[in-house]
C-alpha cells in the first residue's frame, strides 16, 4: 500500500504492479477463451448427434424381407421297417410316434 501514490486523477499504481495485473488478466482471457472452444466443441458434437439421431428416426423402415433358406438336405432312406416322420420321412423315435412327426417338422 505504500507504494500506491495519488495523483490529480486518482490512485496511481506502481508499474510493476500493472504488470502483474496485465499478465493475470491475459492468463484469466487465455482460460476463458479455451473454456469457449471447448463449449463450441460440446456444442457442435450435441448438435451433430441430435440430427444423426432425427435423421435415423425419420427414415423409413424397411419392411422385412425374408433370406434364402438353407438347402435342404436329401433325406436319407429308411433303414428299418419302422415309424418315419410324416412330413420329412425319417425315423421317429417311438415317443414321437403317437404325434406321427418330428416337433420341429
Ligand atoms: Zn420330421
Amino acid at each position: 500500500m505504500a507504494d500506491l501514490g495519488l495523483d490529480a486523477d486518482g490512485v496511481t499504481f506502481p508499474p510493476a504492479m500493472t504488470e502483474r495485473q496485465v499478465a493475470s488478466a491475459a492468463l484469466v482471457r487465455r482460460d476463458a477463451d479455451a473454456a469457449g472452444r471447448r463449449y463450441e466443441r460440446h456444442e457442435s458434437r450435441r448438435r451433430d448427434q441430435a440430427r444423426e439421431r432425427r435423421g435415423a428416426a425419420s427414415e423409413p423402415v424397411r419392411p422385412w424381407v425374408p433370406g434364402p433358406l438353407p438347402p435342404v438336405r436329401p433325406v436319407p432312406p429308411a433303414t428299418n421297417a419302422g415309424p418315419v416322420c410324416e412330413v420329412c420321412h425319417r425315423p421317429l423315435a417311438d415317443a414321437l410316434v403317437p404325434h406321427g412327426r418330428h416337433f420341429l417338422c
